[in-house]
Order: C-alpha cells, then structure tokens, then sequence
C-alpha cells in the first residue's frame, strides 16, 4: 500500500486557463467505482490513452481520474508549441544519432496528425495555427547552438530558413536578436483550450471524473486507488500523471519535477500592434535551454516563459512564482521597448516532468500497472503519442514507435535527498546565469 506523499497543487494564475471557452466540469467521484482500465492523469497523455483505449476496447468502461480540472495541470499551463523536431539537447549538434532522431520525429508527426485529426472533427476551438517556430539567439553561445542545430537538421533532411538581425524585426517586430533559425513544423496552440476540448469529447465508454485526487494506492490481484470520498478498482492501471508516480512509489528519484513560469500580457491595442510591427502570430524557442520562449497568440497577447525551480513536492510555490514575475518584467522589457509599462494579467507556473538523461518511461511498472511518463517538456506531441501508444499496445499491437519506447533506456537514477536537491539546484542556477540575455 502506497500513501501518496505529495499530491497535485498549481497555482491559479493561468492565462490559458482563464481565456478558454467555459465547459461543464465533471463531478468528482464518490463511492466505489471497479474497471478494467483506469487512467490516473487527464493531462494530454492521459487524455490520448483514455480515447485510444475506449476505440480499443468498445465494450469496456474507461475511467480516468483527475485531481485537479482538466487543464488546470501542466498540460493546460504549457506554452503551445506542439513540437514535431527532435532536439536532443545531450548531443552537440541537437539531432545525436540520426536513427533515434528519426523515430522521434515519427512520434512527433503521429501526434502532430492526431491533434490536427481531432480538433477538426470537434471544431477545438483552440487557436491551432501551423506558425512553425524561431528558435532565437542574441548570446554568443545561442548563436553557436543555432550553427550546430543547423547542421543537425541538415544530417536529418529537414527544412529551415537561417534569419540574420536585419531582417529579423519583419518577422518579430523586436530587434533583440541577432539571428534565427525559423523552422516550419511546429503547431502553435491555445493548451488549456485544446486539453478541455478534448475532455469534452472523450468517446461514450469514458467516464471522466474531475477533483478527485487519489491519495493511497494499493497493489494486488486487482489495484486499488483510494481518495476522501471512495475508491475505484483497476483490473489495470494506466499512469499519466507526471513526476506524480513517484509518489506512488514508482520510479523513484527519477521524475524531476522542474518548474518553470510564464507571464501573458493583456491584449495590445491595435496602436500598439502597429508599434510592435512584425507578424501577426509567432513563436519563439531559446537558442539556450535556460533562456526565454515567447510567445505572440492570435488574440494579440505576448506570453513570456522562463525560469526555473525544482519543487520536489511537484506543487507550487508562491515565492518561485513571485521570482519569475521580477524576470518576466525584465525578459520582456528587454525585448519590446516599444511596448513600455504594459501590465501582465496572468502570471503562473507548471510542472514539467524531467529526468537527467532526457528519457522518458513507456511500458509497464509492475503486474497490472503501466505508464506513460516523463515527456521531458515536450507533452503536448509526446504525451499524445505515447498516450495512445500504450493503449495500443496493451491492446497487443506493436508497431516500429511502440518497439522504439520499448527500447528507451528510460530515466536514469539520481543521488538521494538532500544531494538530489542540491544537484538540481546549483544545476539551475548555474544555467540561468549563463543564458544571460537570453534570459
Ligand atoms: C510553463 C510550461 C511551458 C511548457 N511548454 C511546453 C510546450 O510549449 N510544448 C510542450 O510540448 N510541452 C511544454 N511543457 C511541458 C508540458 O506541459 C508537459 O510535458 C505535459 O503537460 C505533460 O503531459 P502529461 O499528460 O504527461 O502530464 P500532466 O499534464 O502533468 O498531467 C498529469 C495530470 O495528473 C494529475 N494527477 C497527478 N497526480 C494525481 C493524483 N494523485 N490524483 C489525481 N490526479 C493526479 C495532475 O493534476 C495532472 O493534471 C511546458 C510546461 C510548462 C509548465
């Protein structure tokens, strides 16, 4: 029997949150509710395995459980970009070995094609727009990571357009940069939209139930999963909870939860649209992974993203929060100076759920529990692939992506607490020193 020791808490500053359309909540759960499959996490991967499991099994009942409101959690608090390039920040030209680089970019168009598929025959109305992305630089170093991203894509085969300063405020309106690399893959999206719009149209044989946080797991012929006001039954249990499984007792040590933080502006007028100049919507990823994403969404707000912390209870903290707000006022001074004094109406953090050699968890834990776990950043495309992969696969399909998670070594081990902690610590403050102005 596992007592969790940690359950989800994030803060309720979320400008997707607050900006997507209104929908009924489901009721939370009460009494006791037995199923072959259970889905803990409605997040995108566990929103992914619960559909794909429900078109698996039509004659099964599906539950998954939320403790939170679907998008509420990461997946609703992320920056949008649904990602379909491997960057691979381990290896010096960001592709590493070419093989593994291509399976990735498999996964990543797999679910790149399932999100389009599925907003369309729903109307999602979450602002989807193929904007590709600019991955920007102004240090140094950032411009060193951009010829090195560059002849990674060029080992792979893949397109991108190198901008130089000049002509870079065409594009972004800001002349901080000094160069980018503009590749025309990625989606860019509303997440909180896209998370509850896919809630919302689960298929029949799902029941969803919201606010209801499972607080003691309990593992034998079939698995128990207790909360305050009842408990389900798993035949199986899918784990699409994020770095929250370790609190189960599941891969120990080895979930960081890592935080980091964004800021939305209010809406620019159209005065001060024209004062930016520019395109209309554009996404930008830091040449440096410590530095800042930003983010300029159709309902003309800009979002700035950086900053980070490690919350080992994976819940947030008030004075990270308060942290990151001082850096996104100067992030963003920095590059709109055109735009003084403009008010942020949101500020919020998340969970992203890391591990040290950047690999992610993907088949089963122990008899009757599996997971999908660890999507290292980048959920939005990987934990709707994995989601629905694990489905398939405990439907016993394989295929070349699923035998690919199979294979990944998963995350590795990490020292113990209090060294862990200290480890990850020195290793984020180090790193946002260095990303400088990037920052
Ligand atoms: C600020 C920020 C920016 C990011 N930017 C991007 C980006 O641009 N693109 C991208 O792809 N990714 C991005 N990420 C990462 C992305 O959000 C995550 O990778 C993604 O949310 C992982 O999805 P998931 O479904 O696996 O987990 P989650 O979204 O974390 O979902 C897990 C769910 O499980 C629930 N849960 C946990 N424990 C329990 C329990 N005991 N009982 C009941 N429910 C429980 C939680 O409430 C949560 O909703 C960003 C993250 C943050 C925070």
């Amino acid at each position: 029997m596992y007592r969790n020791t940690s359950t989800p808490a994030d803060d309720n500053g979320c400008g997707w949150f607050h900006l997507s359309p209104p929908r009924d909540v489901r009721p939370g759960h009460s009494g006791r509710t037995e199923a072959r499959w259970v889905v803990l996490g409605a997040g995108f991967t566990g929103l992914a395995a619960a559909r794909q499991l429900a078109l698996k099994f039509p004659q099964d009942e599906i539950v998954v459980i939320e403790g939170q409101q679907v998008g509420f959690g990461a997946s609703g608090r992320n920056s949008g970009f649904a990602i379909d390039l491997p960057h691979d920040i381990g290896a010096h030209d960001y592709i590493g070995d070419p093989a593994t680089a291509r399976m990735n970019l498999k996964l990543n168009h797999f679910a790149q094609s399932m999100i389009r598929t599925l907003v369309e025959q729903y109307g999602i109305d979450c602002q989807i727009r193929a904007d590709g992305k600019y991955q920007a630089a102004v240090e140094e170093k950032g411009l060193a990571v951009l010829q090195a991203y560059r002849s990674g894509l060029d080992k792979l085969g893949q397109a991108y357009e190198m901008i130089e300063a000049r002509d870079l405020p065409e594009h972004l309106g800001t002349s901080f940069y000094r160069q980018a690399l503009y590749t025309p893959g990625t989606l860019l999206l509303q997440p909180a939209a896209l998370a509850m719009g896919l809630a919302n149209n689960l298929p029949a044989n799902v029941s969803l139930y919201e606010n209801t946080v499972i607080t003691h797991l309990e593992q034998g012929d079939k698995i128990t999963l207790r909360h305050a006001n009842g408990e389900f039954i798993a035949h199986e249990l899918l784990l699409c909870n994020n770095a929250f499984a370790s609190h189960f007792g599941f891969l120990p040590g080895r979930l960081l939860p890592i935080f980091t933080y964004a800021s939305m502006t209010r809406p620019l007028s159209v005065e001060e649209q024209a004062r930016l100049g520019g395109k209309e919507t554009w996404g930008i990823i830091p040449a440096d992974p410590f530095g800042s994403t930003l983010r300029r969404t159709p309902d003309q707000r800009l979002l700035v993203r950086n900053s980070f912390s490690f919350n080992a209870s994976g819940q947030a903290q008030q004075r990270y929060l308060e942290r990151a707000a001082r850096q996104h006022r100067t992030s963003f001074d920095r590059r709109f100076p055109m735009l003084p004094d403009m008010p942020f109406d949101y500020t919020w953090g998340g969970s992203m759920c890391l591990s040290r050699n950047h690999s992610s968890y993907f088949g089963s834990l122990a008899p009757r529990v599996h997971g999908a776990l660890c999507c290292n950043g980048l959920g939005i495309t990987r934990g709707t692939a994995t989601g629905t992969l694990l489905a398939n696969w405990l439907a016993g399909e394989k295929d070349e992506l699923t035998d690919f998670l199979l294979a990944s070594p998963g995350p590795n081990r990490n020292p113990p607490e209090p060294l862990l902690s200290l480890g990850v610590n020195l290793n984020l403050n180090w790193g946002q020193r260095r990303a400088g102005l990037e920052a």
